[in-house]
């Protein structure tokens, strides 16, 4: 309140910066000036861009596309944006050694024709089919896109394997995300609706299903099934992201480890959950190859359990940097 009095809104979110830690990437409107906000570690995405005679915040970059606007650049971790009638002035409020992108935003999240830091989302995603099978080749006829979020890892997947992509599964595209649906047996139902095998694809095929990740287990396990009872010879399956075995504290509905496959399981205890032939998840190392991002400004919290925020019962990610300063 005191800040606030100095009518300064730079000093009163830096002030309120340090006092919140987490993810958050935000407008505020106040008169006649917009502000945009990004935290420190620069966890979610924010963008600026210019449309007509205003600018626009967004944030992914294909919001500013469509609505015919033009990218201007990403808005820095710890950075303020002030929009006045006059244009925009930046404030670089804080700055840390080392940053947390959620790289799940990479994998699933963001849209494939987005940017984020620089990075086109479409690109890493066909750079992390590419590294998949490499590390986890396989002998199959086809591979199969799981629509849509799997499909820039399938085309990856074949450049590097040589196996061609056909679009096995068709998506009903009423249907929403499945797995940010509220409860088990929505998702179950809904996941047969969504997606329906192609006969000439499938029958008598060795297919290798692309996705993106495996949360909860669910809608993998349908769709091996919709492909056996299709008639497919052999179900091989491959994950774009490493084994989600820890929860989301940022914003993203991953809340417990019960609720999530790989927690306590071994790949083989997953693959026999999920019917398939053959299961390989993409590697940490290979996760952080493919990005072309420094591990250490990446945040990997739900996949190795360690994370950028310290947080009461979970481990932080400099733990033991932290540790041996702590015993100097
Ligand atoms: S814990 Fe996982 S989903 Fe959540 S912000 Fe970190 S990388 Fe993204």
């Amino acid at each position: 309140a005191d800040t606030l009095k100095e009518k300064s809104v730079e000093k009163a979110v830096k002030y309120a910066m340090k006092k919140i830690e987490g993810s958050y990437s935000f407008t505020l409107m106040l008169n006649d000036r917009v502000f945009g906000l990004r935290d420190p570690l620069g966890i979610k995405p924010l963008c600026l861009g210019k449309i007509d005679k205003g600018y626009v915040i967004a944030s992914e970059s294909v919001a500013i596309d469509v609505l015919g606007g033009e990218f201007i650049r990403d808005i820095e971790p710890g950075e303020l944006i002030e929009i006045t009638p006059d244009g925009y002035k930046s404030y670089k409020l804080m700055e840390e050694k080392h940053k947390a992108h959620c790289f799940f935003e990479y994998v699933y999240f963001a849209r494939a024709d987005s940017f984020i830091d620089g990075i086109e989302v479409y690109k890493a995603r066909e750079r992390l089919g590419r590294v998949l099978a490499e590390e986890h080749p396989v002998e199959a006829d086809y591979v199969v896109p799981i629509p849509d979020s799997g499909r820039a890892h399938a085309y990856g997947f074949s450049k590097a394997s040589g196996i061609p992509v056909a679009e096995g599964l068709m998506k009903n595209r009423y249907i929403a995300r499945t797995f940010i649906l509220p409860t088990q047996k929505i998702r179950e139902r809904l996941v047969q609706l969504k997606l329906n095998p192609v006969k000439s694809i499938v029958e008598g095929k060795r297919i290798v299903i692309v996705d993106d990740s495996i949360v909860r287990g669910t809608t993998m396990r349908k769709i091996v099934g919709l492909l056996r009872r299709h008639g497919a010879k052999e179900v091989h399956v491959r994950i774009a992201s490493p084994p989600i075995i820890a929860p989301c504290y940022f914003g993203i509905d991953m809340t417990t480890r019960e609720q999530l496959i790989a927690s306590g399981r071994s790949v083989e205890e997953i693959r026999e959950k999920i019917g398939a032939d053959s299961l390989g998840y993409i590697s940490i190392e290979g996760l952080v190859k493919a990005l072309d991002i420094d591990k250490n400004d990446l945040c990997l919290g739900c996949v190795t359990g360690e994370y950028p925020i310290r947080l009461k019962g979970e481990k932080y990610r400099f733990q033991e940097s932290l540790e041996k300063w702590r015993e100097k």
